[in-house]
């Protein structure tokens, strides 16, 4: 029945508090496996395992082989807001991870069973397990295993039985939404080998692979077939954005700074600062670049991002430069007409971005992202006016 008016406040117990905070973390199983694959690129791992059981209905794990976890460490591991990666807010503006708040973990542990392997160096590492409260019930046990992190996960939303139901009716979705966002990672994560594996009655159905290669191009030739490459060009540009006009509501505190200390010398460069924005784009051809939602992704330094504006700059770019593929209309805020099969990573300078404005910070806030849209316009206009030229020659050839 509904609180009856006037009845006192008091606090939510505690752990009815953890479960009700970390069901908002770890929404599904999508952003469980995507906490997991953040840290152990976060970890500097070059090789990195999913494995799916049944589709994750069952559970998953990643195995990574980065810097692993020192014993110490052990058991603050999964203590809310506990994390390696920053001390204080002021380290935000310089962080170049993917996680900071230390949260996952502590979620993942309110509504499943996890349990995890790691060690610094090989041959000697630890297991143990996380109880719900994030504590360890048991002290780490030895365990062999070579250098990185292995983090398995079982009974998830096991603390929510609706949230489980709806899970377990939806395996395959969701685990096609969990694959589709491994898939974003891979394709940007250059000199990582990426896999991922589903098994389902004991039968391992590999799902991806990618070699570790130096190039996003090759990466989504790994992932989404060597057509999907052929269709594209590649994109390499830099982006100077100028300095903020004086009085601008937003400016970086490093810009703050920086303007302060060169204020005799270089006044005009003050706060400036250059974007490299690397990945493909499909061909501006009426009938290429056939797309769909999945062969589409912004990234600002690897972390995919949704960002409609800049979605609708480049869309608007391609398709004046002659790009009508399909794909158009779903409502994506990218108007009406064909979308570019398009994978662009932003590579700005941590301070002139805030990804701390949703829990899955997937929500980034471009500190100048008009500045940022309108030269990314014109780079985009001139690159796609040399693909047209190249075109038309061969075509004439
Ligand atoms: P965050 O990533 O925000 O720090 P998490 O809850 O995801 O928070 O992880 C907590 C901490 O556990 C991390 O800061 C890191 O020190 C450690 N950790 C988690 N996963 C790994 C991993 N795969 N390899 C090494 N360390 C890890
Ligand atoms: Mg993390």
């Amino acid at each position: 029945p509904p609180a009856a008016p006037g009845r006192s406040i008091r606090p939510i117990d505690r752990s009815s508090l953890h479960r009700l905070t970390a069901a908002q973390v770890i929404v599904s199983l999508e952003s469980a496996v995507k906490e997991l694959v953040e840290n152990a690129l976060d970890a500097g791992a070059t090789s990195i395992q999913v494995v799916f059981r049944d589709h994750g209905a069952v559970g998953f794990s990643v195995a990574d082989n980065g810097h692993g976890i020192p014993k110490e460490d052990l058991p603050a591991l999964g203590q809310k807001h506990h994390t390696s990666k920053i001390r204080s807010f002021s380290d935000l503006g310089q962080v170049s991870t993917y996680g900071f708040r230390g949260e996952a973990l502590n979620s993942l542990c309110a509504i499943a069973d996890v349990s995890i392997v790691t060690a610094t160096k090989e041959p000697l590492g630890f297991e143990l397990q996380l109880s719900s409260t994030s504590t360890l019930d048991a002290p780490p046990k030895p365990a062999a295993r070579a250098r990185g992190t292995t983090i398995s996960v079982t009974n998830l939303f096991r603390s929510l039985p609706v949230r489980q139901q709806e899970f377990k009716r939806n395996a395959r979705r969701e685990y096609a939404k969990a694959l589709a966002t491994v898939q974003n990672y891979a394709v940007v994560s250059t000199g990582v080998r990426l896999s991922v594996v589903n098994i389902v009655n004991s039968r391992p159905t590999p799902m991806l692979t990618t070699k570790g290669n130096a190039h996003l191009r090759d990466n989504l030739a790994d992932v989404f077939g060597a057509k999907a490459a052929i269709d594209v060009f590649d994109v390499d540009v830099s982006l100077k954005i100028p300095p903020p006009a004086r009085g601008t509501a937003f400016t970086p505190i490093s810009d703050a700074l920086e303007q302060h200390q060169l204020s005799d010398s270089n006044d005009d460069t003050a706060g400036a600062y250059t974007i490299r924005v690397v990945g493909v784009m499909s061909h501006p051809r009426p009938s290429a670049g056939r797309s769909s939602s999945d062969t589409r992704q912004m990234y600002i330094n690897g972390r995919p991002c949704e960002s409609p504006k800049l979605a609708k700059a480049v869309a608007e770019e391609w398709r004046a430069a002659g790009g009508a593929g399909a794909g158009g209309g779903e409502g994506s805020g990218s108007g009406t007409g064909g979308l570019p099969q398009c994978f662009l990573d932003l590579k700005c300078p941590t301070d002139t971005y805030d990804v701390n404005v949703t829990p899955d910070k997937r929500t980034i806030f471009l500190h100048r992202e008009n500045e940022i849209i309108e030269e990314l316009r014109v780079a985009l206009r001139l690159l796609l006016e040399r693909q047209n030229t190249h075109y038309t020659t061969s075509q004439v050839l």
